[in-house]
């Protein structure tokens, strides 16, 4: 069995204590990784504390650097993806994608003109904002997109003059542990600092006395949770939280256009994607071909192993999650909804669950109102399109929505009656290095990507001098 290690300090550390990692697509684990102790994670804050000194100073050698992070990711981009597959599920195609985005956040960041926030600049005076780092940053994963979502957030932080302390979630710490080794010998020690181990470890990570902010990405009832633990030190908080996504299809969408646009945006990453189509509101006009096409979809794609060439969707990564799916379509069964396709958990003793089309689902299922985030899709007829609105607004949740039309006029005015972070037309899910993407109402606090995200790793400061 392979076994990896943290780096703390520029350093490769190791633990006695190991935690198996397990791969999704046969319930086993393949790999051991280190479990950090109270010792190490005060080890990595301070290393970062120290290598900020010097980091902070030097613009364009960050800048430098975080080129040579984005070359040396896509130089590994296929190592990194397969072992992400095995830790966490999903096709090797979409793996690769994953890293090689990783490498592309690097570069985007790399490059990223700040624009000069001047104010007044006169006879009088000259009053502008300097933006500075905050400090160490510490930085807590999910389990959807290890790879990626770990270079939004080093990538911003870094180019501001942070340092960071990273946790990985414990269901797939070996591509961070991967990424940290690649880049140890392209950053100054302590800059980047990796730990693996539990939920615990994150709570003493938000808990610790440097970090100044905390970047969180994961899910609502643990951002709560950060939210507690920022508030006695006053460290800030971004925090990229869950999605209970809605899409709403007009009565003038064409069905053979949509239907594959609708499909993937609900099921890509076997669903587990913070801004997965997870409600689709359906007009009545076009409610039956809709159904039809995606039904058709659901039985035809190919369920497996994410390492066979032929997989389209690779299994749920984790059992507890996948015990959430499979409890969320039976409690719509149970109440009332029609489940045409998948349904139950494929015989294997990996977390297979097919794509599963829930029609005559409604409002108070527990599938349309909580974040299911895997491969079942509840379908709700509608016959007026503000009442379709209006549920999909009636929720905590406010990350992405959707509007499907063949008026494009129509479908902008109405993706901007959504309470979301974004609002997508006829498409969903997609998210750009210069796009801000963020989350309102329970979904989150502050943004990520961007100059937007680039400015949630800096505190301001107004320079104004008397002429
Ligand atoms: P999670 O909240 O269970 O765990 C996320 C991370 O937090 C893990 O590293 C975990 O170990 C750590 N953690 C757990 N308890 C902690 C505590 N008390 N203090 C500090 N850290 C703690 O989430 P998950 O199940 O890994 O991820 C799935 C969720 O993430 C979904 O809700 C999904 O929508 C959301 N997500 C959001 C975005 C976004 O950008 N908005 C992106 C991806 C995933």
């Amino acid at each position: 069995m392979s076994s990896y290690a943290m780096l703390i300090n520029g350093k490769s550390v190791t633990t006695s204590d190991q935690d198996p990692v397990i791969n999704p697509a046969f319930g086993e684990s393949f790999a051991a990784v280190p479990r950090a102790s109270k010792a190490h994670i005060d080890e990595a804050m301070e290393a970062a504390a120290l290598a900020f000194r010097t980091w902070r100073k030097d613009e364009a050698f960050r800048r430098q650097k975080l080129n040579e992070c984005a070359a040396a990711i896509q130089s590994r981009v296929h190592d990194i993806a397969n072992v992400l597959s095995q830790e966490q599920g999903k096709p090797l195609s979409a793996a690769m994608g994953e890293v090689f985005g990783a490498s592309m956040w690097f570069s985007y960041f790399a490059n990223l003109q700040i624009e000069p926030e001047i104010l007044q600049d006169d006879g009088e005076k000259r009053i502008r904002i300097v933006r500075k780092p905050l400090g160490v940053v510490a930085a807590i994963l999910p389990w959807n997109f290890p790879v990626i979502l770990l270079s939004w957030k080093l990538a911003p932080a870094f180019l501001a003059g942070n340092t960071v302390v990273a946790k990985p979630s414990p269901y797939t710490p070996i591509t961070s542990l991967m990424v940290a080794d690649i880049l140890r010998d392209i950053l100054p020690a302590g800059v980047l600092n990796v730990v693996s181990g539990g939920n615990d470890l994150g709570a003493l990570m938000t808990a610790h006395p440097v970090p100044r902010k905390i970047s969180f990405t994961g899910s609502v009832g643990t951002g709560k949770k950060i939210m507690a633990a920022a508030a006695d030190d006053l460290k800030r908080v971004t925090l990229e939280l869950g999605g209970n996504d809605p899409a709403i299809v007009l009565d003038d969408a064409n069905p053979d256009q949509v239907a594959d646009g609708l499909f993937w945006s609900a099921f890509q990453n076997s669903g587990q994607v913070c801004t997965a189509v997870k409600r689709l509101y359906v007009h009545e006009k076009v409610y039956q071909p809709i159904v039809d096409r995606l039904i058709e979809r659901a039985k035809t794609v190919r369920v497996g192993n994410g390492l066979y060439p032929e997989t389209q969707l690779g299994p749920i990564n984790n059992e507890m999650q996948l015990n959430k799916v499979m409890s969320l379509v039976e409690d719509a069964r149970q109440n009332g909804a029609k489940v045409q396709t998948g349904g139950c958990r494929l015989e294997s003793s990996g977390y297979f669950y097919p794509p599963t089309i829930v029609t005559e689902a409604r409002e108070g299922m527990r599938l349309v109102d909580e974040e299911q985030f895997g491969t079942a899709l509840p379908i709700i007829k509608y016959k007026h399109v503000d009442d379709a609105l209006e549920q999909a607004n009636r929720t905590h949740f406010g990350l992405g929505g959707s509007i499907w039309t063949s008026d494009l006029q129509r479908g902008e005015a109405l993706a901007q009656e959504l309470d979301s972070g974004t609002g997508w037309v006829n498409h969903h899910m997609d998210i750009l290095p210069f796009t801000p993407f963020g989350g309102a109402k329970w979904s989150g606090i502050g943004c990520e990507n961007g100059p937007w995200g680039y400015k949630e790793f800096t505190a301001m400061q107004v320079v104004n001098v008397k002429k």
